[in-house]
Protein backbone atom coordinates (compact mmCIF):
# COMPACT_ATOMS: atom_id res chain seq x y z
CA UNK A 1 0.00 0.00 0.00
CA UNK A 2 1.31 3.61 -1.26
CA UNK A 3 1.15 4.65 2.75
CA UNK A 4 2.68 2.34 4.34
CA UNK A 5 5.83 2.31 1.95
CA UNK A 6 5.78 6.34 2.11
CA UNK A 7 6.31 5.75 6.18
CA UNK A 8 8.90 2.60 5.28
CA UNK A 9 10.96 4.96 2.88
CA UNK A 10 10.55 8.43 4.34
CA UNK A 11 9.68 7.91 8.37
CA UNK A 12 6.01 8.26 9.77
CA UNK A 13 7.33 11.84 10.99
CA UNK A 14 7.03 13.28 7.13
CA UNK A 15 3.62 11.55 6.20
CA UNK A 16 0.67 12.55 7.62
CA UNK A 17 -2.68 11.49 6.86
CA UNK A 18 -4.83 13.24 9.26
CA UNK A 19 -8.36 14.88 8.24
CA UNK A 20 -7.17 18.44 9.97
CA UNK A 21 -3.18 18.34 8.24
CA UNK A 22 -5.06 17.03 4.39
CA UNK A 23 -8.19 19.72 5.26
CA UNK A 24 -5.33 22.33 5.59
CA UNK A 25 -4.00 21.59 1.87
CA UNK A 26 -7.03 21.21 0.11
CA UNK A 27 -7.94 24.69 -0.57
CA UNK A 28 -6.12 28.24 -0.44
CA UNK A 29 -7.44 31.83 -0.24
CA UNK A 30 -9.31 32.30 -3.64
CA UNK A 31 -12.85 30.50 -4.83
CA UNK A 32 -11.99 26.97 -5.73
CA UNK A 33 -13.12 24.51 -4.56
CA UNK A 34 -11.37 22.33 -2.05
CA UNK A 35 -10.04 19.39 -3.41
CA UNK A 36 -8.92 16.83 0.06
CA UNK A 37 -5.54 14.65 -0.76
CA UNK A 38 -4.68 11.51 0.38
CA UNK A 39 -1.83 12.26 2.29
CA UNK A 40 0.62 15.00 3.02
CA UNK A 41 4.14 14.19 2.52
CA UNK A 42 7.11 16.33 3.93
CA UNK A 43 10.18 16.05 2.65
CA UNK A 44 13.99 17.28 3.27
CA UNK A 45 16.17 16.40 0.46
CA UNK A 46 16.23 15.48 -3.18
CA UNK A 47 16.17 11.53 -2.27
CA UNK A 48 12.89 11.82 -0.56
CA UNK A 49 11.39 13.86 -3.60
CA UNK A 50 12.91 10.99 -5.68
CA UNK A 51 11.74 8.15 -3.55
CA UNK A 52 8.27 10.00 -3.35
CA UNK A 53 7.86 10.33 -7.06
CA UNK A 54 8.83 6.50 -7.70
CA UNK A 55 6.03 5.56 -5.29
CA UNK A 56 3.55 7.98 -6.87
CA UNK A 57 4.46 6.41 -10.44
CA UNK A 58 4.29 2.86 -8.49
CA UNK A 59 0.28 3.16 -7.55
CA UNK A 60 -0.33 6.37 -10.20
CA UNK A 61 -1.39 8.11 -7.64
CA UNK A 62 -0.93 12.03 -8.36
CA UNK A 63 0.96 14.34 -6.85
CA UNK A 64 0.78 17.93 -6.51
CA UNK A 65 4.16 20.03 -5.03
CA UNK A 66 3.55 22.88 -2.95
CA UNK A 67 5.55 25.21 -0.50
CA UNK A 68 3.45 28.36 0.60
CA UNK A 69 0.46 28.40 -0.80
CA UNK A 70 -0.24 31.43 -1.76
CA UNK A 71 0.22 31.39 -5.39
CA UNK A 72 -3.58 33.36 -5.57
CA UNK A 73 -4.40 31.13 -8.75
CA UNK A 74 -5.58 28.02 -7.03
CA UNK A 75 -2.36 26.00 -8.43
CA UNK A 76 -1.34 23.94 -5.28
CA UNK A 77 -4.86 22.50 -4.75
CA UNK A 78 -4.69 19.10 -5.61
CA UNK A 79 -7.24 18.80 -7.89
CA UNK A 80 -7.29 14.55 -8.33
CA UNK A 81 -6.35 14.40 -4.71
CA UNK A 82 -3.27 11.74 -4.04
CA UNK A 83 -0.13 13.19 -2.32
CA UNK A 84 0.68 17.00 -1.86
CA UNK A 85 4.87 17.13 -1.25
CA UNK A 86 5.31 20.05 0.35
CA UNK A 87 8.96 21.33 -0.06
CA UNK A 88 8.95 23.79 2.95
CA UNK A 89 11.62 22.14 4.65
CA UNK A 90 14.23 21.72 2.00
CA UNK A 91 14.70 25.29 2.74
CA UNK A 92 18.69 25.70 2.20
CA UNK A 93 20.51 28.83 0.61
CA UNK A 94 22.89 26.87 -1.18
CA UNK A 95 25.37 28.97 -2.65
CA UNK A 96 25.46 32.96 -2.99
CA UNK A 97 28.18 34.06 -5.49
CA UNK A 98 29.07 37.56 -5.32
CA UNK A 99 31.17 37.90 -8.30
CA UNK A 100 28.84 36.25 -10.54
CA UNK A 101 25.82 37.42 -9.55
CA UNK A 102 23.71 34.35 -8.18
CA UNK A 103 22.41 32.38 -5.63
CA UNK A 104 21.38 28.49 -5.50
CA UNK A 105 18.26 27.85 -3.33
CA UNK A 106 16.01 25.48 -2.45
CA UNK A 107 12.18 25.34 -3.02
CA UNK A 108 11.71 26.21 0.77
CA UNK A 109 13.21 29.55 1.19
CA UNK A 110 11.65 32.37 1.49
CA UNK A 111 11.82 35.97 0.51
CA UNK A 112 12.40 36.60 4.47
CA UNK A 113 15.47 34.29 4.13
CA UNK A 114 16.82 35.88 1.15
CA UNK A 115 16.47 39.60 2.20
CA UNK A 116 17.75 38.72 5.42
CA UNK A 117 21.27 36.66 4.28
CA UNK A 118 21.57 39.37 1.73
CA UNK A 119 21.07 42.13 4.25
CA UNK A 120 23.30 40.03 7.04
CA UNK A 121 26.02 38.53 4.78
CA UNK A 122 26.25 40.09 1.14
CA UNK A 123 24.89 43.72 1.57
CA UNK A 124 26.92 44.58 -2.06
CA UNK A 125 23.41 42.86 -3.50
CA UNK A 126 20.35 43.11 -3.86
CA UNK A 127 17.48 40.90 -4.91
CA UNK A 128 13.85 42.06 -5.61
CA UNK A 129 11.13 41.89 -3.11
CA UNK A 130 7.50 41.42 -3.91
CA UNK A 131 4.07 41.68 -1.99
CA UNK A 132 4.26 38.23 -1.10
CA UNK A 133 4.01 37.06 2.02
CA UNK A 134 7.09 36.83 3.82
CA UNK A 135 6.79 32.88 4.42
CA UNK A 136 6.68 31.87 0.78
CA UNK A 137 8.79 30.81 -1.48
CA UNK A 138 11.27 32.18 -3.64
CA UNK A 139 11.66 28.94 -5.93
CA UNK A 140 8.42 28.67 -6.34
CA UNK A 141 8.40 32.56 -7.38
CA UNK A 142 10.42 31.93 -10.15
CA UNK A 143 8.48 29.30 -11.42
CA UNK A 144 5.71 31.25 -11.42
CA UNK A 145 6.83 34.04 -13.34
CA UNK A 146 6.52 36.22 -10.96
CA UNK A 147 6.65 39.94 -10.65
CA UNK A 148 8.87 43.02 -7.72
CA UNK A 149 10.08 45.83 -7.50
CA UNK A 150 12.96 45.06 -9.57
CA UNK A 151 10.56 43.78 -12.42
CA UNK A 152 10.95 46.96 -14.24
CA UNK A 153 14.32 47.13 -14.40
CA UNK A 154 15.02 43.21 -14.73
CA UNK A 155 11.41 41.56 -15.77
CA UNK A 156 9.69 38.96 -14.66
CA UNK A 157 11.80 36.24 -11.83
CA UNK A 158 11.21 33.76 -14.52
CA UNK A 159 13.52 35.74 -16.60
CA UNK A 160 16.06 35.90 -13.89
CA UNK A 161 16.06 32.06 -13.46
CA UNK A 162 19.93 30.48 -15.30
CA UNK A 163 19.09 26.83 -14.77
CA UNK A 164 17.20 24.41 -12.47
CA UNK A 165 17.61 21.07 -10.71
CA UNK A 166 14.38 19.25 -11.49
CA UNK A 167 13.56 16.38 -10.24
CA UNK A 168 10.78 14.30 -13.10
CA UNK A 169 8.03 11.62 -13.24
CA UNK A 170 10.63 8.86 -13.28
CA UNK A 171 12.29 9.82 -10.27
CA UNK A 172 15.32 11.10 -12.30
CA UNK A 173 17.33 13.96 -11.87
CA UNK A 174 18.12 16.29 -14.60
CA UNK A 175 19.77 19.99 -14.28
CA UNK A 176 19.26 22.75 -17.33
CA UNK A 177 21.12 25.60 -17.77
CA UNK A 178 24.86 26.34 -17.32
CA UNK A 179 24.37 24.04 -14.42
CA UNK A 180 24.16 21.09 -16.67
CA UNK A 181 28.19 21.25 -17.25
CA UNK A 182 28.69 21.00 -13.55
CA UNK A 183 30.85 23.60 -12.89
CA UNK A 184 28.98 26.86 -12.34
CA UNK A 185 25.13 27.97 -12.51
CA UNK A 186 26.02 31.27 -13.57
CA UNK A 187 23.68 31.31 -16.45
CA UNK A 188 21.10 30.21 -18.80
CA UNK A 189 23.05 30.80 -22.37
CA UNK A 190 24.37 29.59 -24.26
CA UNK A 191 22.29 26.15 -23.48
CA UNK A 192 18.80 25.62 -25.04
CA UNK A 193 16.51 27.01 -22.71
CA UNK A 194 15.23 23.78 -21.21
CA UNK A 195 14.70 25.40 -18.05
CA UNK A 196 11.31 27.62 -19.98
CA UNK A 197 9.61 23.78 -19.52
CA UNK A 198 9.41 24.24 -16.05
CA UNK A 199 8.38 27.48 -15.64
CA UNK A 200 5.20 28.66 -15.54
CA UNK A 201 4.38 24.85 -15.63
CA UNK A 202 2.66 24.74 -12.31
CA UNK A 203 4.71 21.74 -11.06
CA UNK A 204 2.97 19.49 -14.59
CA UNK A 205 6.32 18.51 -15.85
CA UNK A 206 9.02 17.74 -12.80
CA UNK A 207 9.64 18.64 -9.31
CA UNK A 208 12.16 21.33 -9.50
CA UNK A 209 14.64 20.97 -6.31
CA UNK A 210 17.40 23.67 -6.70
CA UNK A 211 16.98 27.03 -8.41
CA UNK A 212 19.72 29.12 -9.52
CA UNK A 213 18.52 32.66 -9.67
CA UNK A 214 20.08 36.44 -10.46
CA UNK A 215 21.13 38.39 -7.84
CA UNK A 216 21.58 42.46 -8.92
CA UNK A 217 24.54 44.80 -7.82
CA UNK A 218 23.22 47.06 -4.98
CA UNK A 219 23.47 50.78 -5.06
CA UNK A 220 24.86 53.18 -3.00
CA UNK A 221 22.00 55.86 -2.93
CA UNK A 222 18.01 55.62 -3.61
CA UNK A 223 15.25 58.01 -4.01
CA UNK A 224 11.30 57.26 -3.75
CA UNK A 225 8.73 59.48 -4.48
CA UNK A 226 4.60 58.54 -4.19
CA UNK A 227 2.96 60.56 -6.88
CA UNK A 228 -0.99 60.75 -6.26
CA UNK A 229 -2.48 61.08 -10.02
CA UNK A 230 -5.68 61.95 -10.13
CA UNK A 231 -6.12 59.98 -14.30
CA UNK A 232 -5.46 56.79 -14.89
CA UNK A 233 -4.71 57.12 -18.76
CA UNK A 234 -2.51 59.95 -18.42
CA UNK A 235 -0.59 57.90 -15.36
CA UNK A 236 0.24 55.15 -17.80
CA UNK A 237 1.38 57.41 -20.59
CA UNK A 238 3.85 58.68 -17.82
CA UNK A 239 4.59 54.89 -16.48
CA UNK A 240 5.58 53.84 -19.98
CA UNK A 241 7.72 56.97 -20.95
CA UNK A 242 9.14 57.22 -17.75
CA UNK A 243 10.22 53.08 -18.03
CA UNK A 244 11.12 53.83 -21.90
CA UNK A 245 13.88 56.39 -20.50
CA UNK A 246 15.77 53.63 -18.47
CA UNK A 247 15.66 55.99 -15.48
CA UNK A 248 14.05 53.84 -12.80
CA UNK A 249 14.72 50.53 -10.52
CA UNK A 250 10.53 50.06 -9.99
CA UNK A 251 7.45 52.38 -11.25
CA UNK A 252 4.49 50.74 -9.73
CA UNK A 253 0.67 52.25 -9.31
CA UNK A 254 -1.96 51.14 -6.86
CA UNK A 255 -5.60 52.95 -7.23
CA UNK A 256 -6.81 55.00 -4.24
CA UNK A 257 -8.66 52.00 -2.12
CA UNK A 258 -5.11 50.53 -1.17
CA UNK A 259 -4.21 53.16 0.64
CA UNK A 260 -7.36 53.95 2.80
CA UNK A 261 -6.86 50.00 3.55
CA UNK A 262 -3.40 50.18 4.64
CA UNK A 263 -4.92 53.01 7.04
CA UNK A 264 -7.63 51.18 8.30
CA UNK A 265 -10.90 52.08 6.39
CA UNK A 266 -13.24 48.88 5.36
CA UNK A 267 -12.57 47.36 2.51
CA UNK A 268 -16.17 48.81 1.16
CA UNK A 269 -14.26 52.18 1.10
CA UNK A 270 -15.91 55.00 -1.22
CA UNK A 271 -13.37 58.01 -2.92
CA UNK A 272 -13.88 60.95 -1.19
CA UNK A 273 -14.65 63.99 -3.41
CA UNK A 274 -11.33 65.33 -5.32
CA UNK A 275 -9.39 62.04 -4.06
CA UNK A 276 -6.89 60.81 -6.29
CA UNK A 277 -7.90 57.60 -8.17
CA UNK A 278 -4.00 56.19 -7.98
CA UNK A 279 -0.94 56.66 -6.62
CA UNK A 280 2.09 56.02 -8.19
CA UNK A 281 5.59 54.99 -7.09
CA UNK A 282 8.94 55.81 -8.49
CA UNK A 283 11.93 54.23 -7.66
CA UNK A 284 15.38 55.04 -8.50
CA UNK A 285 18.94 54.88 -7.17
CA UNK A 286 22.78 54.68 -8.17
CA UNK A 287 26.45 54.38 -7.01
CA UNK A 288 26.60 58.28 -7.61
CA UNK A 289 25.06 61.05 -5.83
CA UNK A 290 25.52 63.31 -9.09
CA UNK A 291 24.01 60.61 -11.34
CA UNK A 292 21.45 60.19 -8.84
CA UNK A 293 20.50 64.12 -9.03
CA UNK A 294 20.36 64.11 -12.43
CA UNK A 295 17.75 61.00 -12.74
CA UNK A 296 15.90 63.46 -10.22
CA UNK A 297 15.53 66.74 -12.51
CA UNK A 298 15.21 64.24 -15.28
CA UNK A 299 12.06 62.96 -13.38
CA UNK A 300 10.22 65.98 -12.64
CA UNK A 301 11.04 67.15 -16.26
CA UNK A 302 8.97 64.78 -17.24
CA UNK A 303 6.41 65.46 -15.23
CA UNK A 304 6.01 69.33 -16.35
CA UNK A 305 4.50 67.95 -19.45
CA UNK A 306 1.35 66.89 -17.68
CA UNK A 307 -0.20 70.11 -15.83
CA UNK A 308 -2.60 69.12 -13.43
CA UNK A 309 -2.79 65.60 -14.17
CA UNK A 310 -0.68 64.89 -10.53
CA UNK A 311 -0.68 66.20 -6.93
CA UNK A 312 3.04 67.01 -6.21
CA UNK A 313 5.96 64.19 -5.52
CA UNK A 314 5.81 63.43 -2.16
CA UNK A 315 9.51 62.18 -1.14
CA UNK A 316 8.77 58.90 0.57
CA UNK A 317 11.46 59.15 3.64
CA UNK A 318 10.91 62.55 4.89
CA UNK A 319 6.97 61.77 4.66
CA UNK A 320 7.78 58.87 6.74
CA UNK A 321 9.87 61.04 9.30
CA UNK A 322 6.93 64.09 9.84
CA UNK A 323 4.26 61.57 9.73
CA UNK A 324 4.83 58.25 10.95
CA UNK A 325 1.44 57.09 10.56
CA UNK A 326 1.56 56.84 7.34
CA UNK A 327 4.32 54.29 6.88
CA UNK A 328 2.35 51.56 6.23
CA UNK A 329 1.17 53.56 3.39
CA UNK A 330 4.48 54.89 2.05
CA UNK A 331 5.18 51.01 2.46
CA UNK A 332 2.93 50.37 -0.52
CA UNK A 333 3.61 48.51 -2.74
CA UNK A 334 6.05 46.60 -1.08
CA UNK A 335 3.43 44.97 1.87
CA UNK A 336 -0.04 44.32 1.40
CA UNK A 337 -0.68 42.34 4.88
CA UNK A 338 -3.36 43.74 5.38
CA UNK A 339 -5.78 42.61 2.87
CA UNK A 340 -5.20 38.91 4.38
CA UNK A 341 -7.10 40.20 7.45
CA UNK A 342 -10.64 40.83 5.12
CA UNK A 343 -13.37 38.75 7.12
CA UNK A 344 -14.09 35.52 5.29
CA UNK A 345 -10.50 35.48 4.27
CA UNK A 346 -10.99 34.81 0.44
CA UNK A 347 -8.21 36.89 -1.75
CA UNK A 348 -8.57 36.40 -5.94
CA UNK A 349 -7.37 37.99 -8.82
CA UNK A 350 -6.61 38.36 -12.43
CA UNK A 351 -3.24 39.60 -12.84
CA UNK A 352 -2.26 39.54 -16.69
CA UNK A 353 0.96 41.01 -18.42
CA UNK A 354 0.18 42.48 -21.75
CA UNK A 355 1.04 45.31 -24.02
CA UNK A 356 1.42 48.88 -23.47
CA UNK A 357 -0.53 50.02 -25.98
CA UNK A 358 -3.68 48.75 -24.21
CA UNK A 359 -2.66 49.24 -20.76
CA UNK A 360 -4.83 52.07 -20.03
CA UNK A 361 -8.36 50.97 -21.84
CA UNK A 362 -7.26 47.19 -20.20
CA UNK A 363 -7.14 49.12 -16.57
CA UNK A 364 -10.19 51.07 -17.39
CA UNK A 365 -12.50 48.03 -18.35
CA UNK A 366 -11.25 46.17 -15.53
CA UNK A 367 -12.26 48.50 -12.71
CA UNK A 368 -15.69 49.43 -14.33
CA UNK A 369 -16.07 45.97 -14.39
CA UNK A 370 -15.57 45.56 -10.57
CA UNK A 371 -17.44 48.49 -9.78
CA UNK A 372 -20.61 46.92 -11.73
CA UNK A 373 -19.90 43.60 -9.82
CA UNK A 374 -20.01 46.21 -6.29
CA UNK A 375 -16.43 45.41 -6.00
CA UNK A 376 -13.70 48.08 -4.55
CA UNK A 377 -11.53 48.88 -7.64
CA UNK A 378 -8.37 47.40 -6.61
CA UNK A 379 -5.53 47.53 -9.47
CA UNK A 380 -1.73 47.39 -8.88
CA UNK A 381 0.39 48.52 -12.14
CA UNK A 382 3.79 47.95 -13.06
CA UNK A 383 6.03 48.60 -16.63
CA UNK A 384 7.77 45.49 -16.90
CA UNK A 385 11.46 44.93 -18.25
CA UNK A 386 12.07 48.51 -19.58
CA UNK A 387 8.33 49.02 -20.80
CA UNK A 388 8.28 45.85 -22.84
CA UNK A 389 5.32 44.72 -21.31
CA UNK A 390 3.08 45.59 -18.45
CA UNK A 391 1.13 44.10 -15.13
CA UNK A 392 -2.33 44.52 -14.14
CA UNK A 393 -3.63 43.07 -11.23
CA UNK A 394 -7.26 43.52 -10.29
CA UNK A 395 -8.09 41.76 -6.88
CA UNK A 396 -10.90 40.78 -5.21
CA UNK A 397 -11.88 40.31 -1.22
CA UNK A 398 -14.32 38.45 -0.16
CA UNK A 399 -15.80 35.77 1.99
CA UNK A 400 -14.75 32.40 1.07
CA UNK A 401 -17.19 30.61 3.23
CA UNK A 402 -20.70 31.77 1.02
CA UNK A 403 -21.23 29.63 -1.83
CA UNK A 404 -22.79 32.69 -2.98
CA UNK A 405 -19.89 34.88 -2.96
CA UNK A 406 -17.45 32.32 -4.20
CA UNK A 407 -19.92 31.96 -7.73
CA UNK A 408 -19.91 36.22 -7.88
CA UNK A 409 -15.91 35.96 -7.18
CA UNK A 410 -15.86 33.50 -10.64
CA UNK A 411 -18.43 35.33 -12.25
CA UNK A 412 -16.42 38.76 -12.05
CA UNK A 413 -12.95 36.96 -12.94
CA UNK A 414 -14.31 35.55 -15.94
CA UNK A 415 -15.58 39.37 -17.27
CA UNK A 416 -12.14 40.87 -16.51
CA UNK A 417 -10.29 37.96 -17.81
CA UNK A 418 -12.36 37.81 -21.41
CA UNK A 419 -11.62 41.46 -21.57
CA UNK A 420 -8.06 41.26 -20.59
CA UNK A 421 -7.42 38.41 -23.52
CA UNK A 422 -9.48 41.11 -25.76
CA UNK A 423 -6.84 43.47 -25.62
CA UNK A 424 -3.76 40.58 -25.72
CA UNK A 425 -2.82 40.16 -21.96
CA UNK A 426 -2.27 37.07 -20.80
CA UNK A 427 -2.95 36.05 -17.25
CA UNK A 428 0.01 35.17 -14.94
CA UNK A 429 0.30 32.36 -12.78
CA UNK A 430 -2.74 31.24 -15.38
CA UNK A 431 -5.38 29.19 -13.61
CA UNK A 432 -6.45 26.19 -15.13
CA UNK A 433 -10.17 27.41 -15.04
CA UNK A 434 -9.05 30.66 -17.31
CA UNK A 435 -7.34 27.50 -20.16
CA UNK A 436 -10.06 25.18 -20.32
CA UNK A 437 -12.39 28.14 -20.63
CA UNK A 438 -10.43 30.24 -22.99
CA UNK A 439 -8.61 27.41 -24.65
CA UNK A 440 -10.14 27.56 -27.94
CA UNK A 441 -7.71 30.66 -28.20
CA UNK A 442 -5.02 28.89 -27.84
CA UNK A 443 -3.27 28.26 -30.78
CA UNK A 444 -3.85 24.70 -32.02
CA UNK A 445 0.00 23.84 -32.45
CA UNK A 446 1.12 25.49 -29.11
CA UNK A 447 -1.81 23.17 -27.79
CA UNK A 448 -0.33 19.93 -29.68
CA UNK A 449 3.40 20.87 -28.71
CA UNK A 450 2.33 21.31 -25.15
CA UNK A 451 0.71 17.63 -24.95
CA UNK A 452 3.69 15.69 -26.70
CA UNK A 453 6.11 17.21 -23.87
CA UNK A 454 3.94 16.97 -21.29
CA UNK A 455 3.00 13.21 -22.15
CA UNK A 456 6.64 12.60 -22.94
CA UNK A 457 7.74 14.08 -19.36
CA UNK A 458 5.18 12.66 -17.19
CA UNK A 459 3.33 10.12 -19.34
CA UNK A 460 0.70 8.73 -16.66
CA UNK A 461 -0.57 11.77 -16.07
CA UNK A 462 0.17 12.05 -12.21
CA UNK A 463 2.16 15.43 -11.79
CA UNK A 464 -0.34 18.10 -10.67
CA UNK A 465 -3.41 16.95 -12.73
CA UNK A 466 -5.75 19.51 -13.79
CA UNK A 467 -3.45 22.56 -13.81
CA UNK A 468 -2.62 24.36 -17.40
CA UNK A 469 -4.91 21.65 -19.85
CA UNK A 470 -3.93 18.44 -18.27
C1 LIG B 1 -1.02 39.20 -0.40
C2 LIG B 1 -0.25 38.56 -1.51
C3 LIG B 1 0.63 39.32 -2.25
C4 LIG B 1 1.37 38.74 -3.29
N1 LIG B 1 2.23 39.53 -3.98
C5 LIG B 1 2.94 39.00 -5.00
C6 LIG B 1 3.86 39.81 -5.74
O1 LIG B 1 4.07 40.98 -5.44
N2 LIG B 1 4.52 39.25 -6.78
C7 LIG B 1 4.33 37.95 -7.11
O2 LIG B 1 4.94 37.50 -8.09
N3 LIG B 1 3.50 37.13 -6.41
C8 LIG B 1 2.80 37.63 -5.37
N4 LIG B 1 1.95 36.83 -4.65
C9 LIG B 1 1.78 35.41 -5.04
C10 LIG B 1 2.66 34.40 -4.26
O3 LIG B 1 2.54 34.63 -2.90
C11 LIG B 1 4.12 34.41 -4.62
O4 LIG B 1 4.26 34.21 -6.01
C12 LIG B 1 4.93 33.38 -3.84
O5 LIG B 1 6.32 33.66 -3.98
C13 LIG B 1 4.66 31.95 -4.29
O6 LIG B 1 5.19 31.10 -3.30
P1 LIG B 1 4.31 30.00 -2.62
O7 LIG B 1 5.18 29.36 -1.57
O8 LIG B 1 3.04 30.56 -2.14
O9 LIG B 1 4.05 29.00 -3.85
P2 LIG B 1 2.99 27.81 -3.95
O10 LIG B 1 1.64 28.38 -4.05
O11 LIG B 1 3.24 26.80 -2.89
O12 LIG B 1 3.40 27.16 -5.35
C14 LIG B 1 3.17 27.84 -6.54
C15 LIG B 1 3.06 26.87 -7.74
O13 LIG B 1 4.29 26.22 -7.96
C16 LIG B 1 4.16 24.80 -7.82
N5 LIG B 1 5.37 24.41 -7.12
C17 LIG B 1 5.75 24.75 -5.87
N6 LIG B 1 6.97 24.26 -5.62
C18 LIG B 1 7.37 23.61 -6.74
C19 LIG B 1 8.54 22.90 -7.10
N7 LIG B 1 9.55 22.78 -6.25
N8 LIG B 1 8.63 22.36 -8.32
C20 LIG B 1 7.61 22.49 -9.20
N9 LIG B 1 6.48 23.14 -8.92
C21 LIG B 1 6.36 23.71 -7.71
C22 LIG B 1 2.89 24.59 -7.02
O14 LIG B 1 2.28 23.34 -7.31
C23 LIG B 1 2.04 25.74 -7.54
O15 LIG B 1 1.52 25.39 -8.80
C24 LIG B 1 1.19 37.37 -3.60
C25 LIG B 1 0.31 36.60 -2.84
C26 LIG B 1 -0.41 37.18 -1.80
C27 LIG B 1 -1.33 36.32 -1.01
Amino acid sequence: MLIEDLVAALGAQRVDVSEQTRWAYAKDLTEAEPRMPDVVVKVDSVEQVQTVLRLSRQYKVPITPIVGGFNMSALAIPECGGIVLDLGRMNRILEVNEEDLYMVIEPGVTWEQVSRELAEHHPSLRFGYSTAPPNTSVLANGLLDGQTNLSLRYGSTGQWVNGVEVVLADGEIVRTGSGAFGVSWCAGPPMPNLTGLFINAHGITGIVTKMSIQLFSARRYRQRYLLPAFDESILCDFLAKTAHEDLCDDLAGFSWPLPKMALGASPGTTPDPGEPTFYCIIDFSSNDRAELSMKDRRIHRLLKGYDRAFAGLMDVESTVDTFPQLKKLLELPARVDFLLDYPGGGMSFIGAYGPTSKWSRAITAGMNTLASHNYTPIVLLRPMWGGHYNLIHHLVLFNRDSEEERRRVRTVNEKICEGLLDLGFVPYKTPAWVLRRFASRLDPGFRKLQHQIKITLDPDGLLNPGKWLT
